[in-house]
C-alpha cells in the first residue's frame, strides 16, 4: 500500500463526524506545527537557534551541536528536557533565547481568525515552548484575542508533553472538564495522555508525514490535514 493510500484511508476512517464534538466547551490547541502548518519555516527557525545555543554554551561545531540536539529531542522528548537531564542545565537561558525567532515576515491571518471566531466554547494554547513564544506567535497570525489559557513548559515543570504528569496540572490549574474538551496537536503520541483523561483527540497531519508515530492508534480520534480543515470541519460539524 502507497503512503498516499494508506494516508487516504486514514482520513476516510477518522473524518472529524459531527456527533463527536456538539457539546464540548473547551479547545486545546498545541502551537508549534499545529496553529501554523508544519511546512512552514517557522518551528526550523527554533530549532536552528537551539543548536546555535548548543554551540555557544557546550563549545562544539554545528554539526556535532545538530547532532546532539536531535539525540536529546529523541531520548527526552524535548532538547530542553535532556539538556537539563544530561547536562544539568537551567532552563531560562534556553528557553528564551531558542524562542526569540524573527516573524517580521508572518503576516495576520484573517481566514483563521475567522475560522477560530466560528468556533464555539473556550480555546486554549498547551504547548512544550513559552508563554512569551506562544504570545508572539498568536500576535503575528493576528489570533491572540481567541485563547484563554496559555499553558506552557514552566507551568509544566519543565516536564514535556507527552509525560502524563503536566497534563493533571493543566486540568488542575485551568479547571477544564476533560470530558468536554478537546485536545488538538501534530504530534499523534502526545494525544495518548489527553485521551486517557477522557478529552476528546485530533491529529493534524499538517505535513507529509502521515505515518507518524501513534496516528493509527485507538488514542487518535479524529484526523485533519491542518488546522484550518479542522475548524472547518468543527464550524460544519455545529
Ligand atoms: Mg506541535
Amino acid at each position: 500500500m502507497t503512503q498516499e493510500t494508506e494516508f487516504d484511508r486514514l482520513l476516510a476512517d477518522k473524518h472529524i463526524s459531527q456527533a463527536a464534538f456538539q457539546h464540548k466547551t473547551d479547545w486545546v490547541f498545541d502551537l508549534d506545527n499545529t496553529i501554523y502548518p508544519a511546512a512552514s519555516s517557522l518551528f526550523p527557525r527554533v530549532a536552528e537557534r537551539m543548536t546555535l545555543f548548543i554551540c555557544e554554551e557546550l563549545g562544539l561545531n554545528a554539526e556535532d551541536a545538530a547532532a546532539l540536539k536531535t539525540r536529546l529531542f529523541r531520548t527526552y522528548g524535548t532538547t530542553m528536557h535532556g539538556l537539563m537531564k544530561e547536562y544539568n542545565m537551567t532552563p531560562d537561558a534556553f528557553l528564551a533565547f531558542v524562542h526569540e525567532i524573527d516573524l517580521s515576515d508572518v503576516s495576520e491571518d484573517a481566514e483563521l481568525d475567522r475560522l477560530l471566531g466560528q468556533l464555539g466554547g473556550r480555546k486554549h494554547i498547551y504547548t512544550n515552548g513559552t508563554v512569551r513564544h506562544a504570545e508572539r506567535i498568536l500576535e503575528a497570525f493576528g489570533i491572540r484575542q481567541h485563547f484563554d489559557h496559555i499553558f506552557d513548559i514552566v507551568a509544566s515543570d519543565h516536564i514535556p508533553k507527552p509525560n502524563p504528569a503536566p497534563y493533571d496540572i493543566f486540568l488542575a490549574q485551568t479547571g477544564i472538564q476533560p470530558e468536554q474538551a478537546v485536545m488538538i496537536e501534530d504530534m499523534a503520541r502526545n494525544l495518548e495522555p489527553a485521551a486517557k483523561l477522557g478529552m476528546g483527540t485530533i491529529w493534524l497531519v499538517s505535513d507529509h508525514d502521515w505515518a507518524h508515530k501513534g496516528a493509527s492508534e485507538d488514542y487518535v480520534h479524529f484526523i485533519a490535514e491542518d488546522v484550518k480543515h479542522c475548524l472547518t470541519a468543527l464550524s460544519n460539524a455545529g
